[in-house]
C-alpha cells in the first residue's frame, strides 16, 4: 500500500537509491569495525598504556622539579610532587605545553599549599590519571632521597643524606657535547625508519654515564647501534639505550649482562661505531652518543612492533643540572670511574 502511494518519479527514485546506498555503506562500516575489533581483542584485553608523547618542556621540568625539591629540603608542611604538577599541567593543556603559563602552575601550587588534595583538584580532569601514569613511568626515579659520598678534611669518607635530582646526564662532567631535537628525523641506513632518540655530538673517548640505575640487559655489537649498552630500570619500565660506543675500547671495565649499575657510573666511551654487520667498524660520520629511552608498560612492548620510544631532548636539557664527575682510575687501560659514589635510599634502607 505504502509503496504504491509513492509516485515513482525521478526525484523519488534518487531519494530511494540514496537511502539504499546509505544502508549499504553503514552495513559495510559495521562489518569492518566488528572484524577490526575482534582482531584487536587479544591486545585490548590487556589494559596498559600503548602510546606516550613526552612533550613536557625543559622549562616546566625545571620549575616543577625546583618546587618539589625545595618543599622537601625546606621540610615545608605540604610536600609537592613534580610528577603530579606535570600531569596536572599536561591534562589542562591536553598535552600541548606550548600553552604553558607560569600562572597556571602558581595557582595549583597555591591550592595545594592551602591544603587541597591533588585528587580533588583533578577529579574532573579526564586525562589526569593517564598523564600521571605516563610521566610517572618516565620520571619516577629522577628525584628522591639519596646519600652521596663526601670526604672530610681528615680524609674520612662519610655519606651525606640529600633530596634532589638523582639521575645523571649521559655525558660526564667536564666534557662538551652539542645536540638538537632530532627525534623522528628520517634515517635511511638499512631501511627507511625514524630516529628514536637524541644524538649527542662529542669527542671520541668521552666517558658515558648511566642516567639511571638498573641492570645491564644488552651488551655487544648490533648492526645499527654498533657497540651498545641497554640498561633496564629496576622497576622494568624504562630501557636505556646507549649506542655507537668507541671502536676497540667501547666499555668501562668489568661490564657484563646482568651487572647492576648505579646512576652516575661510567659505562662506556663515546665513539662512532655501527651501521655494519661486521663488528668493531666505524661507519658513522660524526662521533656521537645515540641515547634513547623506551617505555615498557607490558613486557610484550619490549621487542614488539609497537615499541614506545620517547623524545628525550628535553630530558637531556634537564639533566645538564646533574653531571657525574669522573677520573682516570686505571692508567694502564685508560679507564675512567666516577669520583663520588651515591647510594639510593630505596636500595640502601
Ligand atoms: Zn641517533
Amino acid at each position: 500500500m505504502f509503496i504504491h502511494s509513492i509516485k515513482l518519479n525521478k526525484k523519488n527514485i534518487i531519494i530511494i537509491t540514496f537511502i539504499l546506498l546509505l544502508i549499504l555503506f553503514a552495513t559495510f562500516i559495521f562489518v569492518n569495525y566488528s572484524s577490526i575489533a575482534s582482531n584487536n581483542n587479544e591486545e585490548d584485553k590487556k589494559d596498559y598504556i600503548k602510546w606516550v608523547d613526552c612533550s613536557v618542556t625543559s622549562t616546566v621540568l625545571d620549575k616543577t622539579s625546583k618546587l618539589d625539591i625545595s618543599s622537601h629540603t625546606n621540610n615545608e608542611p605540604v610536600k609537592l610532587n613534580w610528577i603530579e604538577l606535570i600531569a596536572y599541567l599536561s591534562s589542562k593543556y591536553y598535552g600541548d605545553f606550548k600553552k604553558f603559563k607560569a600562572k597556571d602552575l602558581d595557582d595549583v601550587v597555591a591550592r595545594l599549599k592551602n591544603g587541597e588534595k591533588i585528587e580533588d583538584i583533578t577529579k574532573n580532569m579526564n586525562y589526569y590519571s593517564f598523564y600521571y601514569e605516563a610521566y610517572n613511568a618516565i620520571f619516577s626515579e629522577y628525584i628522591g632521597e639519596y646519600s652521596i659520598e663526601t670526604i672530610n678534611a681528615d680524609g674520612i669518607t662519610t655519606y651525606e643524606k640529600k633530596y634532589g635530582i638523582k639521575a645523571f646526564l649521559p655525558i660526564a662532567s667536564g666534557y662538551n657535547f652539542s645536540h638538537y631535537d632530532d627525534f623522528g628525523n628520517s634515517r635511511s641506513y638499512g631501511y627507511k625508519r625514524t630516529h628514536l632518540g637524541n644524538d649527542l655530538m662529542g669527542n671520541i673517548g668521552t666517558p658515558i654515564i648511566a642516567v639511571e640505575s638498573g641492570v645491564v640487559e644488552a651488551l655487544g655489537w648490533n648492526q645499527y647501534g654498533g657497540w651498545r649498552i641497554g640498561i633496564r630500570s629496576f622497576d622494568n619500565k624504562r630501557y636505556y639505550y646507549y649506542a655507537h660506543l668507541r671502536k676497540d675500547h667501547p666499555y668501562a671495565e668489568d661490564m657484563y649482562v646482568g651487572k647492576v649499575i648505579t646512576a652516575g657510573d661510567v659505562i662506556g666511551y663515546l665513539g662512532m661505531t655501527g651501521y655494519s654487520t661486521k663488528e668493531n667498524v666505524n661507519n658513522i660520520n660524526v662521533p656521537h652518543l645515540h641515547f634513547g629511552i623506551q617505555l615498557i608498560f607490558d613486557e610484550v612492548q619490549k621487542d614488539g612492533v609497537n615499541q614506545i620510544w620517547i623524545d628525550v631532548y628535553n630530558i637531556i636539557e634537564f639533566l645538564k643540572k646533574n653531571k657525574s664527575q669522573v677520573y682516570m682510575s686505571n692508567k694502564e687501560t685508560y679507564d675512567y670511574s666516577r669520583k663520588y659514589t651515591i647510594l639510593e635510599n630505596n636500595v640502601f634502607d
